[in-house]
């Protein structure tokens, strides 16, 4: 097994086409990471580069110590599934399955042994006889996993492999995909277009637009601090509401006089504010805050999304299902005190002062106590063996 790092990347198609602009990324051994971002942002052009199944036009590409970037496809030890299959129609499940290891001429009685157990990890054992057409979609992608799993590669590259099932049976394979990856510990980067696949599955979630890197994170520290107004617009359902604000003393105004706390970074002109539908809440007309008009309403049975008319800006409100409001009441909405804004230059599009949680100044706190400590000498007295 092996991490994958990958420095400058670009990819430039013969038709001029750039499909990756420039790629750092660090993926640690034994990660799952998940690389995020619209169709057409380049992101299987990169899993097809790391692959070795296209020449990056420049950027090094390494997998553990190994810079691999002249190596074809078949020397890099990497297992790629794609969102079609591939499987080979006139073989049998168990066939299609040991087809990598018999191209790499194992012994006959290992890919017996390799096939069984991978079968087993799949559950798809009472299968292993039938040909793809007699298998369901979730059976295929079984099989297709199940092939890359028996090879015990450095790593596994997944192209939106569920694409093609249907939402309960993606949910199921999902949660198995996740719990196979914790107990092989390999590598794996998956790719996909679904925020929320990409949030339930990453340790870390790398955010793509147009061939560039946008954001790289956990899950829960991109949702909370999205670095761009893209990923501000991308995570979460609904996704961050962003609208316009200016600075008002200790406070941000938004539309209708909404007023946010002010982050001490948010100063000067040409400020975005990123706001969470469960940081605004609902009163009735005539209260404090911003009034406006509910337009819709979506109730997801443990909680209500409102969509609010705002003096024109539309803000969605995540309510408890109790809340009474209807289509077309009179409202108002705050922001509740507890939760500060991000706050984002709307030229460059990025966060002001909002730092996501491994900011050096965080990250350092535990260090610069333990230096104090050291060469405080009162502790330093204390020391054992100190007379
Ligand atoms: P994603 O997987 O994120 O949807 P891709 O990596 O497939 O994106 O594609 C990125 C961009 O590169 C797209 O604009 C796509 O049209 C273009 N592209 C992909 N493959 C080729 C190719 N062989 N020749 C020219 N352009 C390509
Ligand atoms: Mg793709």
């Amino acid at each position: 097994m092996a991490g994958i790092h990958i420095e400058g990347l670009r990819k430039q198609f013969p038709d001029g086409t750039v499909a990756v602009e420039h790629l750092d990324l660090e993926i640690a051994d034994g990660e799952l990471f998940v690389l995020l971002g619209p169709s057409g942002c380049g992101k299987t052009t990169t899993l097809r580069c790391i692959a070795g199944l296209e020449h990056q036009t420049s950027g090094d590409i390494r997998i553990g110590d190994q810079l691999v970037n002249g190596r074809r496809a078949g020397e890099r030890d990497i297992a790629m599934v794609f969102q079609f299959y591939a499987l080979y129609p006139h073989l049998s499940a168990r066939d299609n399955i040991a087809f990598p290891l018999r191209a790499q001429s194992v012994a006959a009685s290992e890919v017996e042994r390799r096939v069984a157990a991978s079968a087993e990890m799949l559950k798809i054992t009472d299968l292993l006889d039938r040909k793809p057409s007699r298998l369901s979609g979730g059976e295929q992608q079984r099989i297709a996993l199940a092939r890359a799993l028996v090879r015990a590669p450095q790593a596994f590259l997944m192209d939106e492999p569920l694409t093609n099932l249907d939402a309960e049976l993606r949910i199921d394979m999902r949660t198995e995909i996740k719990h196979l990856q914790a107990e092989l510990g390999t590598t794996m980067v998956y790719v996909t277009h679904d925020q929320v696949e990409a949030m339930s599955l990453g340790d870390r979630i790398g955010i793509v637009n147009n061939g560039r890197l946008e954001q790289v994170g956990a899950p829960l520290d991109v949702y909370r601090n999205p670095a761009t107004l893209f990923a501000a617009g991308f995570i979460g359902t609904p996704p961050m509401n962003l609208f316009d604000v200016r600075v008002d003393g200790q406070a941000l105004v938004g539309p209708a006089g909404l007023r946010l706390p002010r982050p001490a970074a948010a100063t000067g002109t040409g400020l975005v504010a990123g706001v969470r539908a469960e940081w605004l809440g609902l009163v009735g007309p005539d209260d404090d805050g911003a009034p406006g008009q509910v337009v819709a309403t979506e109730s997801l049975g443990d909680e209500t999304i409102y969509v609010v008319d705002v003096e024109g800006e539309l803000l969605s409100v995540r309510e408890p299902p109790t809340a009474p409001w209807r289509d077309g009441d009179a409202v108002t909405v705050h922001h509740h005190a507890r939760f500060e804004p991000r706050v984002y230059d709307s030229e460059s599009g990025r966060a002001l002062g909002t730092e996501p949680p491994e900011d050096p100044a965080e990250a350092s706190t535990p260090d610069a106590t333990d230096r104090s400590v050291s060469t405080d000498p009162a502790h330093s007295g204390a020391d054992a063996g100190t007379p």
